[in-house]
């Protein structure tokens, strides 16, 4: 591996401590009355199988386990727990948006313009640039969010077959 590469952790889909508290402590917490519709989203965000979902992915693993709670629920339901303060929504071109549970340590998105899929990073260097560039306006940095798009590894790798 060269060494400027060694610098960037990508995190990918990392699952819950099980420790984690389970979803209708937090609904309590956040001052969200618990209902069905927001503990299953929220434990779903919590301990699902992918980091990252889109409305739809929310919509579409619940209707797989079972779980009868409508599209227009879910968009109701993860605009809730955003305003909450417990979930992060991400816009990303396209109008593609996912949504995260909001808590770690902060994190920029790599995303796949093929296949849709988000990986996360950060990046010490390009952490302290931004900064830096802020500062050097007088700007007072609040936040950034940074995604990069491409193809990611398996869409390069499928790319080459077609
Ligand atoms: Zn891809
Ligand atoms: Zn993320």
């Amino acid at each position: 591996m060269p060494g400027a590469a060694a610098q960037v952790s990508v995190l990918v889909d990392v699952p819950d401590a099980p420790d984690a508290p389970d979803a209708q402590d937090d609904l309590h917490h956040l001052g969200l009355r618990s209902t069905p519709p927001r503990r299953k989203v929220l434990a779903l965000l919590r301990h699902g199988t992918r980091r990252h979902w889109s409305a739809d992915e929310v919509y579409r693993d619940l209707a797989a386990a079972g779980d009868d709670v409508g599209l227009a629920t879910v968009y109701r339901v993860l605009a809730q727990l955003e305003q909450a303060g417990i979930v992060r929504r991400t816009s990303f071109d396209g109008g593609k948006a996912v949504f995260e549970i909001d808590e770690g340590p902060h994190h920029d998105h790599l995303v796949c313009v093929r296949c849709g899929g988000v990986a996360e990073f950060c990046d010490d260097a390009i952490e302290a640039r931004q900064h830096a560039v802020a500062q050097a306006r007088g700007f007072a940095l609040v936040e950034h969010r940074l995604s990069l798009y491409g193809l990611c590894r398996a869409c390069t790798t499928r790319g080459a077959d077609r």
